[in-house]
């Protein structure tokens, strides 16, 4: 059977009506005037009805209001483009009840005679008007709505999150589009949103490749993930102006398909700042460990190792097998007090440093330069072929002036060496017999190096030994005074005495000239000047109250004088014995003035001022020109025993003599001559106007008991003088 327009057959009524039940969607046959003709079970199941409900009622009422003219229209259209492509119509159906449901609804149309009345229900009451025009499909569509809204809400939740993350997000197309990106992206990148609504992806590549750090580096990156869609990776962007972001870059897929790629970023320059700065601590506490640990092995002045450093290093050298030779040098600048006190401890330290430059280039191969303390350092040489070279190259370099603080000064250093000999002995008898090898070349002037020999041995037990005889010196009555007559040859008469200290020790007497630096260095000249001063004051007191012309001279140390209270104790002592300051002189040597402060000379001042007198001694040995003697607080000189021993015959021509003589009379002192032994000594100074003479031709020093003898024999001498 074909249709009129031959397009196959109708199929048989029974058949027709199985097949329009089978329909999941609701099929209606609508006739001309509106009318249901034909109805299937999907079409009751949809609207509720029962299909004989259904059939020969208008369709309208199966429709929402609203939408009842739709169906009319939808025939219409169909009429009108026969051919064309008509979409379905969203539409409201109703139920049976009155409930509205959203449908859509598709048509087409029937040609007369085409279709049987349905075998399920059919109109069968008016056969024309029971022909349906139209078979009308209604799929309803309420659970395509519900899915919508899933879509929706999960769209609005995916947004929410995209715009709530701290993370920049983009989504680029595979084409190299911008697909998507949320706000903060804008932010952290400071791109404007017009950028991103070009078509390529270009400009904002541009603006983001400008802040990074290493552009080169970063776009090789995108370009490598440009190539390999499905690639994905985990990056950390440093920025220009110092933020660092991480960034994540993983494929976009919809199902299997690669349609994009979605690059996140994150800011994580808070949290790699804190990292850093963890990081830096960790150097300073490391650093900081470093700089105890050093601290505890190295002299932190001059960079050299230190006593402890030494020491382990040379017990060390001594457990070692005797293959090797192990030598100590031990060093001590010489006078190095001066620099410190003359030119402050700056140029002290400034001193030290470059002694310590120069002990490094003399000895490179040195197993150890340390410094012990002070100006005290110590080089240790293992298997080292010829430690006297070394010893002696030390010496020389440190000589080599330097230039500190503007001031070229001319260094130099006691240097003794002790070696590992046939003996074996400990790392602390060594470094003691460098000790007194130093100790030695002190002794022998200095400037120069020793090494150690058993004889510098007993030489230091016997000055430990008189070290601590002299302890006990004044305690024990050993120290007690001399006296030698000062002659006037004008008066013809002993006007002065001279008190000099002697210490008799163990039935022999020790010279002052060795005593006397001992008691200096070792702070006991204090103690043994007030003694002195003392017993000369109370033995001459007698002489001295005879005649108020007489004088008694005592001799007075630098050390003594830097006691701030030594005039008022001599004072004191003087008034204790009877003796009037203005009988008393005080001899000092040129050297104390040499690096005098204030406070020395306040002490000469207040004695001059309370009468006494202060008498330069040894003139002429020191370093001070006669042009320094008027600057000086004194009112006599001392000449020095040595020009006094230039006159052999009295004939001969001492010019030092006469102008030393008469500059001081120039300035208003008078002059003295020490150490006079021959009359034609005493001659040719008297004839130079010499003021008192002192020495041997008139008297050896005597003790206070034999000051009568003192006195008649240098009386004796006065007058054989002018006999002659
Ligand atoms: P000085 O102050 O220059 O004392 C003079 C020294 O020359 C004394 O030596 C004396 O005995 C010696 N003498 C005197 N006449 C002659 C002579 O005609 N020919 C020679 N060759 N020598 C003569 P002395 O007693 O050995 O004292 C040495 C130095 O010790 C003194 O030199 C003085 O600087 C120091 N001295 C002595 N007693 C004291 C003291 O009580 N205190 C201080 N600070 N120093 C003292
Ligand atoms: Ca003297
Ligand atoms: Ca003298």
């Amino acid at each position: 059977m074909t249709d009129s327009w031959g397009r196959g057959k109708i199929p048989a009524p029974q058949t027709f009506g199985t097949i329009l039940d089978a329909s999941p969607d609701a099929l209606l046959g609508i006739a001309a005037d509106g009318r249901i003709t034909v109805a299937n079970a999907a079409a009751a199941r949809l609207f509720g009805y029962s299909i004989d409900d259904l059939v020969g009622r208008d369709h309208r009422m199966i429709l929402a209001e609203g939408f009842r003219g739709e169906v009319d229209q939808l025939a219409a259209q169909l009429l009108s483009e026969p051919d064309g492509h008509v979409p379905p119509r969203e539409i409201y159906g109703m139920t049976r009840d009155g409930t509205e449901f959203p449908a859509e609804a598709a048509g087409s149309l029937i040609p007369p005679g085409a279709m049987p009345g349905a075998g399920c229900a059919q109109d069968s009451d008016d056969g024309a008007r029971a022909q349906p025009r139209l078979l009308l499909s209604v799929r309803g569509t309420s659970h395509r709505q519900a899915a919508d809204a899933d879509l929706r809400e999960a769209m609005s939740l995916l947004t929410a999150t995209l715009e709530s993350t701290a993370d920049g997000i983009l989504v680029m197309s595979a084409e190299g589009r911008v697909a998507g990106f949320n706000d903060q992206f804008l932010t952290m990148w400071n791109i404007s949103p017009e950028l991103l609504k070009e078509d390529s992806e270009e400009p904002v590549m541009r603006v983001i490749v400008a802040q990074v750090a290493d552009p080169v580096a970063f776009t090789a990156k995108v370009n490598e993930l440009e190539e390999d869609l499905s690639a994905e990776s985990h990056d950390v962007v440093d920025f220009k102006d110092g933020r660092t972001f991480e960034q994540y870059s993983r494929p976009q897929r919809v199902g299997e398909k690669i349609v994009g790629r979605v690059w996140s970023f994150r800011d994580v320059t808070p949290r790699r700042k804190a990292q850093e700065q963890a990081h830096q601590a960790m150097l300073d506490l490391a650093a900081q460990a470093e700089k105890l640990r050093a601290m505890a092995f190295q002299d932190p002045l001059t960079g050299l190792a230190n006593r402890a450093v030494f020491n382990d290093t040379l017990s060390e050298a001594l457990k070692e097998p005797r293959l090797k030779t192990v030598d100590v040098l031990l060093l001590d600048l010489d006078d190095f007090k001066e620099v410190n006190d003359i030119l402050g401890h700056q140029a002290g330290d400034d001193m030290l440093i470059e002694v310590a430059r120069r002990l490094r280039g003399c000895a490179p191969s040195a197993d150890v330069v340390a410094r012990l303390g002070g100006d005290e350092f110590v080089v240790l040489l293992t298997a080292c072929p010829d430690a006297d070279a070394i010893a002696e190259c030390i010496v020389r370099c440190l000589h080599v002036p330097v230039t500190i603080k503007g001031t070229v000064l001319q260094p130099s250093l006691s240097l003794g060496l002790a070696s590992l000999g046939r003996d074996s002995v400990g790392a602390s008898e060594l470094l003691r017999q460098a000790d007194i090898a130093m100790y030695a070349a002190k002794a022998a002037g200095k400037n120069r190096f020793l090494r150690f020999h058993p004889d510098m041995m007993t030489a230091l037990m016997q000055r430990t030994h008189m070290e601590g005889g002299l302890q006990l010196a004044v305690s024990r009555g050993e120290i007690t005074v001399d006296f030698q007559p000062i002659v006037s040859h004008r008066m013809g008469q002993v006007f002065k005495f001279e008190a000099l200290a002697r210490w008799d020790r163990d039935g022999g007497r020790v010279p002052p000239s060795v005593f006397i630096p001992l008691a200096e260095r070792i702070g006991l000249i204090r103690e043994i000047g007030t003694e002195v001063m003392a017993l000369g004051m109370a033995q001459l007191a007698p002489w001295l109250s005879e005649d108020p012309s007489r004088s008694l001279a005592v001799n007075v140390s630098g050390v003594q004088l830097q006691d701030p209270d030594f005039a008022e104790a001599v004072l004191r002592l003087a008034e204790k014995s009877g003796v009037p300051a203005y009988q008393l002189v005080l001899e000092v040597t040129e050297s104390v003035f040499f690096d005098a402060d204030c406070s020395l000379i306040r002490q000469l001042s207040t004695l001059r001022d309370a009468g006494a007198r202060v008498a330069l001694d040894d003139f002429g040995t020191g370093y001070s020109s006669l042009g320094r003697l008027q600057d000086l607080p004194v009112d006599t000189v001392k000449i020095d025993k040595t020009f006094v021993s230039m006159v052999r015959t009295g004939n001969e021509r001492l010019p030092i003599l006469s102008s030393m003589i008469n500059m001081a009379h120039s300035l208003g002192l008078t002059v003295t001559a020490e150490g006079v032994e021959t009359v034609e000594q005493a001659d040719y100074l008297t004839a130079l106007d010499c003021d008192s003479l002192q020495g041997y031709l008139f008297s050896l020093p005597q003790p206070g008991r034999r000051l009568d003898q003192a006195l008649q024999h240098a009386e004796e001498a006065l007058s054989r003088l002018k006999g002659r």
